[in-house]
């Protein structure tokens, strides 16, 4: 069994539990809707929940909330070639997702079911739909084929068109507890990983933190956060991040910036110490931020609003505008660095590579 197979093979997983128990009710009661939204943070495996989902309708002897994984259908999706399920995914470099895969996917609703069974359409990362595609989806979405089902899954809930997501049943799946994502990660990582820095890189997404496990990616991300953490004291020059964002690839990086922001902002609402953090660029970060002796509803409002523009940067980038990825991803390291949280005056080193190049300001 590959990585995986083995990791489908424990959807639900137990975070998704309660809707999945929930959905299979209304399954065996002929009461599911036309169309779901499944939205959460991305990390949660929620397409991993959608294509298994997709599979249990289209099982011919499900039991119990699972399928059989025996009957023509289940193999079908196991070689996934059923051909009454239909998945759409963002496309070329704009990562948008077009008009004409949803009219694909639209006119593939609307024909004969191979397998006399249901039709299913997941639509990946669907707040990248671009204006048209979301148009063209309404127009489906008012009027249903009968036994067709459309599964739209989405990390940025808010960024999806409101007259689309009024017409989806809203699944939305909460962040499980740090100790039960943990709990989670031991029983994969059998090999001893360092599961607690794993989980607390990922911001406890429990599957970004196994993705990290076994990929370069965890250092590299590393060095990424020391240096968004250096440039807000100023011991990271602005050039040197972006050089890093441009690595990563800007639209990842500017997903870590949005997690860092979110987790400045929570320290500074409550002042909370870093509790799950062990030591790390950001739980220095987040004890000096306390220290700072700066107003927190000063550092609140900061962080607050360059979490909206890096919002909108995203949003920019998703765009079908030929955006520069370079440009936006800079001029978002100038705001975080001039944020107004006090750091820069008190603090000596331990952040980073002590960058004395081009200044952060
Ligand atoms: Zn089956």
């Amino acid at each position: 069994m590959s990585n995986k197979e083995h990791l489908i093979s424990q959807v639900p997983f137990p975070w998704q539990n309660a809707h999945w128990r929930r959905l299979d009710r209304l399954r065996l009661n002929n009461q599911l809707a036309h169309a779901y939204l499944i939205a959460g943070s991305a990390g949660l495996g929620l397409q991993l929940f959608a294509v298994k989902l997709a599979h249990l309708l289209l099982c011919v002897h499900p039991e119990a909330g699972r399928t059989c994984n025996e009957c023509r259908q289940c193999r079908l999706i196991a070689k996934n070639q059923h051909p009454d399920l239909h998945r759409v995914r963002p496309e070329g470099t704009s990562r948008a997702v077009k008009v004409n895969q949803i009219r694909e996917a639209s006119e593939f609703l609307s024909m004969t079911s191979h397998a006399g069974g249901p039709k299913i359409v997941i639509i990946e990362q669907s707040h990248q739909m671009n204006p048209s595609a979301a148009n063209a989806l309404l127009k489906t979405l008012e009027e249903p084929n009968p036994d067709s089902y459309l599964l739209l899954v989405t990390e940025s809930a808010s960024a999806v068109m409101a007259t689309i997501k009024s017409r989806c049943q809203r699944l939305q799946f909460e962040t499980p507890r740090f100790e039960d994502s943990l709990e989670w990660l031991r029983k994969q990582l059998l090999d001893n990983e360092d599961e607690v820095k794993l989980l607390v890189a990922a911001d406890n997404q429990p599957l970004t933190a196994l993705e990290l496990a076994s990929s370069d990616a965890f250092e590299v991300r590393q060095s990424f956060i020391a240096d968004l953490c250096g440039v807000l004291t100023g011991h990271c020059s602005i050039r040197q991040c972006a050089t890093k964002a441009a690595k990563l690839g800007e639209h990842v990086s500017i997903g870590y910036l949005l997690n860092l922001s979110t987790l400045l902002v929570k320290s500074a609402i409550t002042g909370a110490s870093a509790n799950n953090l062990e030591d790390s660029p950001v739980s220095r970060l987040i004890q000096a931020l306390d220290q700072a002796g700066q107003n927190r509803k000063i550092q609140t409002e900061g962080l607050l609003s360059f979490y909206q523009s890096a919002l909108a940067g995203r949003q920019q980038l998703a765009g079908s505008t030929n955006p520069n990825p370079q440009l936006i991803m800079e001029s978002l390291l100038r705001q975080w660095a001039r944020l107004p949280l006090g750091l820069r005056t008190r603090l000596g080193g331990g952040f980073g590579p002590d960058n004395k190049g081009e200044s952060a300001q």
